[in-house]
């Protein structure tokens, strides 16, 4: 694999090393949590399993091909799975943020959720980045049954959140997966401040509103 061979795909290698690293500096994952990937036209880059993303090397991401064949790279992370059924089921998803960012890992975790729409839409941003919030069941770390539940809901929705573990966010590009992924977050933050406080959340106008200005499509 050479860079004079694979320009593009080496561009995405070092995009997903340089933004891993932010999302570790900054606190959204840690220890050796959390996996990324980026669609390419000939397969798709899979952070490795048990690897830091605070210090990834871009020439031992994993691609694989779209029968989950491991193509080169160090072996890929074992919630590989998460990603495919995600890329299977949306066309326009071009990369897939997969984090157990603290707040949105602690709302996975509540009782008495929305399943429809787990987080309420307390900002136009997250209704623009994220639209509605399924919850996914609980499912024991490698169960494959989890492919299954996400993907009867991943053609409706950009992101779902796993109970009891943790958010997966997909976007057009690497940067949009990892800003949706980044809202979700702080919305989950602000849910969580506000969980004793009565509280505005847009209304159905508005939200049919941010949904018709900016072409959403939940
Ligand atoms: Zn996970």
């Amino acid at each position: 694999m050479s860079a004079v061979n694979h320009p593009e795909e080496n561009r995405q290698r070092e995009k997903i090393a340089l933004l891993s690293r932010s999302l570790y500096e900054r606190g959204l994952t840690a220890g050796s949590s959390g996996n990324i990937s980026v669609r390419l036209e000939d397969g798709w880059l899979l952070t490795p399993t048990n690897a830091c993303l605070g210090e990834l090397d871009p020439a031992r991401i994993a691609k694989l091909d779209w029968e989950g064949r491991h193509l080169a790279g160090d072996p890929p992370s074992k919630e590989a799975f998460l990603h495919r059924s995600m890329y299977e089921e949306r066309s326009v998803a071009g990369a897939i943020v997969h984090l157990h960012s603290t707040h949105s890992a602690a709302v996975s975790c509540m009782s008495g959720l929305d399943h429809a729409n787990c987080i309420p839409p307390l900002t136009p941003y997250f209704v623009m980045k994220i639209g509605r919030l399924p919850l996914i069941p609980y499912f024991r770390p490698g169960d494959q049954a989890l492919a299954g539940a996400i993907r009867g809901l991943a053609s409706k929705h950009s992101a779902v959140l796993l109970s009891n573990h943790g958010p997966v966010v997909s976007g057009s590009n690497l940067e949009a997966a990892i800003y949706a992924s980044e809202e979700l977050e702080e919305t989950a933050k602000l849910f969580l401040l506000l969980r004793n406080t009565p509280t505005q959340c847009l209304n159905a106008e508005q939200i049919a509103e941010l949904k018709s200005v900016f072409k959403l499509d939940f």
